[in-house]
């Protein structure tokens, strides 16, 4: 069975062991819902999640900004956060 979004955590290159313990696993959909409601609800699936520190990690070092959430993080503060992280590092946007 496919999963519904191509945007969803496991689907992008590079990932560790720490994917197997995402708390989103079976609710890819819901990590995506760029509703008000949606991303709330997506936050409070992160907020118990155990690898959320690897995760967020990963979507700013693979450039998983554009949607949905990861780490607990909307993809505007991801933006952010990944321009900060490329300045600190001394590259141009
Ligand atoms: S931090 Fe959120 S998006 Fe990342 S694996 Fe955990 S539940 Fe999924």
């Amino acid at each position: 069975m496919s999963r519904p979004s191509r945007y969803a955590p496991d689907t992008l290159p590079g990932r560790g062991q720490w994917i197997h313990q995402a708390a989103c696993v079976g609710q890819w959909s819901a990590m995506d819902d760029e509703t008000p409601a949606g991303v709330t609800y997506a936050k409070q699936i992160c907020r118990s999640c155990p690898v959320r520190m690897a995760c967020l990690d990963d979507a700013l070092r693979t450039g998983d900004v554009k949607h949905g959430v990861r780490g607990g993080l909307g993809w505007r503060r991801r933006q952010r956060l990944a321009a900060m992280r490329r300045k600190a590092a001394g590259s141009t946007p």
